[in-house]
């Protein structure tokens, strides 16, 4: 991936075989969102969520959304989701698997998901917060930043300005007018609409295109429409062939 740091130590094999993911459907996917990847009710050209989030104007919204994998309920993937980054004892070795599978994913599809967003490469680094406000860094950042040769555009979250609805004004970017292509990074996308948010943020404050990566795409086997989807998934190890953008190789 272009501004990328250099290969990990013990290559990038090492890093892939670590991860073990559900790989998202390819797009155009009956019943399946075109956007988020979630589930879509039959005869309808994309999920619920992801056609409310329409309502922050087409200009506002992300210009790619790529999930690296789902997020099951209930799985060990989506609990390290949580466990990377719990406020009093993250896990070392959630911490150290997200960061494989992001940085494996990054160099092999990289390229795939600013194509997909319209870009040649991103100029600058942003995370989605966290619905609650913490203080500090966000985990994620302080996780990817060192390895990834982008200079951060940290998103804060307006007091009083938590939701779960799409706000253009929840976050702002204390980094002034931004004039570049973004990645936006999400750990886990429900219903997006903080992404989506995130975007807007970004975009009001001068970003041209943005480009979100989506560790887990949550999933929830009980829900009705999430159980079709979810019983098509096995989990493995992180294929490097194939993405949410092209699906699996020819
Ligand atoms: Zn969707
Ligand atoms: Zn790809």
């Amino acid at each position: 991936m272009p501004g990328s740091a250099p290969g990990p130590a013990g290559g990038w094999d090492r890093l892939r075989r670590r991860a073990r993911v559900y790989p998202p459907e390819p797009p155009g996917r009956a019943g399946v969102c075109p956007v988020c990847r979630g589930p879509a009710a039959p005869g309808y050209p994309r999920c619920y969520q992801c056609a409310r989030h329409e309502q922050l104007g087409p200009g506002l919204l992300a210009d790619a959304v790529v999930p690296i994998s789902y997020a099951v309920k209930g799985t060990a993937f989506a609990g390290d989701l949580w466990r990377y980054k719990a406020v009093r004892e993250p896990s070392g070795a959630a911490r150290a698997s997200l960061l494989a599978l992001l940085l494996a994913f990054l160099h092999d599809h990289g390229a795939c998901v600013w194509r997909q967003a319209g870009m040649t490469a991103p100029g600058l680094l942003a995370v989605v917060p966290t619905g609650c406000g913490r203080p500090g860094p966000h985990p994620l950042l302080e996780l990817a930043a060192p390895y990834l040769r982008l200079r951060p555009a940290p998103l804060v979250i307006r007091p009083g300005r938590q939701g779960r609805d799409p706000d253009e004004t929840r976050f702002y970017t204390e980094r002034g007018r931004l004039d570049a292509d973004i990645l936006l990074l999400e750990d886990s996308w429900v219903s997006g609409a903080s992404a989506q948010s995130a975007a807007a943020a970004l975009k009001r404050a001068g970003a041209r295109r943005v480009a979100v990566i989506v560790l887990g795409r949550h999933l929830d086997p009980a829900d009705r429409l999430g159980a079709p989807l979810a019983a098509r998934l096995a989990p493995g190890p992180y294929d490097p062939g194939r993405c949410a953008v092209h699906g699996a190789p020819a």
